[in-house]
């Protein structure tokens, strides 16, 4: 057997598999690997477009994982994994990738464009070896995938809609498992049947007979040519990072030596230096290297020729991007005119209706209004001979009403009255790399939230019920993301108008909150408060939480503060809370985290170009700040809100 031998080499080292699916910790277990399993945090949202082919795709995500985890494991975990193993598994059809279905309808349209047909199983696999040598880490990157075609029988509907009420679709490439139930959807396999099942065992054990072994590789698909057509495997040096100063972490150890004050900082460089060199081996290869200059292809032009037609939907994409300043314009335009609570309150206006309530020309509202129909905010009904007649999409009314349910309202105005300004002086934002302020508001900035608060109530009303309308939208997913049953008492640290209080006390029945925030916060409150409900375990403290005092509490709340903070800020933030707190005493911490690698659109992103003294961080880089306060993240979640939210503990 091809693995045993590799197995015998593996003894004693540490092997990690970068995926949460006990399918693919199944199979590597029966094939009788030991592993530690170490979840990626690699959020699965590459850009399908650019990729020409599934297995592309496929192999560049089980990369992007394995990378993660190898990067982050000697922060976390301070140790240096040996090997670390990333794969995913996505069903080709008809030219199309599917992963996971989010709900019942997505796995009913999975599941029916499979349907009598034979599709393609890829399953892109990366191992990353990494050598510690004094002060340095190697790693080394081999990947490859494994196709299977499946046929599936005639599906009635009936059996479709059995099957995904049994749930098993749920988390599913493609939305079936077929290896229980969802094995009698299938006429035929064709090629390696665990590939389908989530891992390519067979292919895995070649690559490693390989890598162990000296034995000449023989693979035909592997995209990665390093070890198919070289039989060795391609080395990029990356400088070990590592955690804190071990007099403020008790989680160094002296094995990982500390090397330097600003571990952000080298992180940011040892991301680019693996990067660079990632992109130099490309380089100096030639086309072999090809699937390692994906992760890492910026250091290259990209050449298209005039007879390249442009990929499907590219020419939208690039216009969607031209034109969404229109967008959000017209959006915050007829939200300030107030033609949503008009409508909301009046279904059924026509433009001339609309433009008298709203005193604005009829030609103005006719387009506001016909604009809005393009963008799906509001929905017309023309009768024969009548005027057009308008109302509210459900859009609109669950969002943009002043008293919507998951009213965006507060935002919005605060969008267009503080943020537009700025962002149209970004070129010179960019230049100096400052914020705008002066030159949008004709004075200078002297305090983010202090300039909010004093300069008048209506500014500072604007400011609290911006942040009051984007937390009640996300309070729930942020009090719900983990289970925090064990804590009594809670301390929201700039928990403005309490919203996120309110929330955890209603999800939390024995928890108490104090919301603590500036008193021209605090004074406000009850502006705010929930009708309702019941708020006695939600009081209020006035206060600054870096000159102050804190209250004791078992859990502290951080959301959307420490981006607002520059890592010193943040450093003294933490301690003080450190110092507050007893083993096992939690932070939620709730932010945007951002990509590692930057590659989705983030509104993260979008929001750094302001310029403000903070800056946006990813999960990986709030964990190492956490770190260096004797916190652990227990827990992470991406939760498809608009914040995302990290569970620590202080050990
Ligand atoms: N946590 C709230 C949420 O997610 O909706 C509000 C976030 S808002 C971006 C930042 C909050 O921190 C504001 O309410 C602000 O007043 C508060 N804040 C800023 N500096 C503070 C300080 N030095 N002490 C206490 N609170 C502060």
């Amino acid at each position: 057997m091809v693995l045993n031998p590799v197995i015998s080499k593996l003894v004693g080292k540490l092997v990690v598999l970068a995926s949460a699916s006990p399918r693919r910790q199944d199979i590597l277990r029966n094939a009788g690997l030991r592993f530690e399993v170490v979840p990626s945090w690699f959020k699965e949202t590459l850009d399908k477009a650019l990729f020409k082919a599934p297995y592309e795709y496929a192999v560049e995500t089980a990369k992007q994982k394995a990378l993660e985890v190898a990067r982050r494991m000697p922060f976390k975990h301070l140790k240096t994994p040996d090997m670390v193993i990333g794969a995913d598994t996505i069903v080709s059809v008809d030219g199309l990738i599917l992963e996971k279905p989010t709900d019942k309808n997505d796995a009913y349209r999975m599941l029916s464009s499979l349907s009598g047909k034979e599709h393609s199983v890829f399953t892109g696999v990366a191992i990353v070896l990494c050598h510690e040598k004094d002060d340095e880490v190697d790693y080394q990157l081999i990947d490859f995938y494994e196709e299977t075609k499946v046929k599936f029988a005639d599906l009635s509907e009936d059996m479709l809609w059995e099957y995904i009420n049994s749930g098993e679709p749920m988390d599913k490439a493609g939305g079936y498992g077929i290896q229980a139930l969802g094995g009698m959807l299938v006429e035929y396999v064709h090629g390696d049947f665990l590939n389908v099942v989530g891992f390519p065992l067979n292919h895995f054990c070649k690559q490693l007979g390989v890598i162990y072994n000296n034995l000449p590789s023989s693979d035909q698909k592997s995209s990665s040519i390093v070890l198919s057509h070289h039989n060795q495997v391609t080395t990029t040096v990356i400088p070990q990072v590592l955690t804190g100063d071990p007099s403020v972490s008790p989680l160094a150890s002296p094995a990982h030596k500390v090397k330097r004050k600003s571990d952000q900082k080298d992180m940011h460089e040892t991301s680019q230096q693996m990067t660079n060199s990632l992109s130099k081996h490309g380089e100096s290869q030639g086309s072999e290297y090809m699937a390692l200059q994906n992760i890492t292809s910026r250091g290259r032009s990209v050449s298209v020729s005039e007879n390249t037609e442009p990929k499907k939907g590219d020419l939208q994409r690039i216009i969607t991007l031209m034109d969404g300043f229109r967008s959000s314009k017209a959006l915050f335009t007829a939200s300030k005119m107030g033609v949503f609570d008009l409508l909301q309150k009046s279904p059924g206006l026509n433009a001339s209706q609309v433009a008298a309530e709203i005193k604005a020309s009829v030609k103005g509202t006719r387009c506001l209004l016909e604009a809005c129909v393009s963008l799906g905010l509001v929905t017309t009904c023309e009768k024969s001979h009548q005027k057009p007649v308008y109302k509210n999409s459900t859009l609109a009314a669950q969002f943009l009403g002043s008293d919507s349910p998951f009213s965006l309202h507060g935002y919005i105005m605060h969008t267009d009255n503080a943020v537009w300004p700025l962002f149209s002086h970004l070129e010179n934002a960019v230049r100096e790399g400052t914020n705008q302020h002066e030159q949008a508001f004709g004075k200078k900035a002297q305090d983010l939230f202090q300039d909010s608060y004093y300069d008048s109530q209506a500014l500072k009303l604007r400011f609290m019920s911006a942040m009051h309308s984007i937390a009640k939208v996300t309070g729930k997913a942020v009090a719900t993301a983990f289970d925090l049953s064990a804590y009594k008492t809670a301390c929201d640290l700039g928990g403005c108008t309490g919203a996120i209080a309110y929330e955890l006390t209603k999800v939390n029945p024995q928890m108490s909150v104090i919301v603590f925030d500036l008193a021209p916060v605090v004074e406000m409150r009850e502006k705010f408060q929930p009708q309702h409900m019941d708020t006695e375990r939600v009081s209020f403290m006035a206060g600054d939480f870096f000159k102050d005092d804190l209250p004791k509490a078992d859990l502290y709340v951080l959301a959307r503060i420490l981006h607002d903070w520059s890592d010193e800020k943040v450093d003294i933030l933490l301690k003080k809370i450190a110092d507050n707190c007893n083993p096992g005493c939690g932070i939620l911490l709730s932010e945007i985290f951002l990509n590692e690698d930057r590659s989705a659109p983030s509104r993260g992103l979008l929001q750094a170009l302001s310029m403000s003294p903070g800056r946006q961080r990813s999960a990986q880089e709030y964990c190492l700040l956490l770190e260096r306060h004797g916190f652990t993240v227990k827990d992470f979640k991406y939760t498809d809100n608009l914040l995302d939210a990290m569970l620590c503990l202080k050990i």
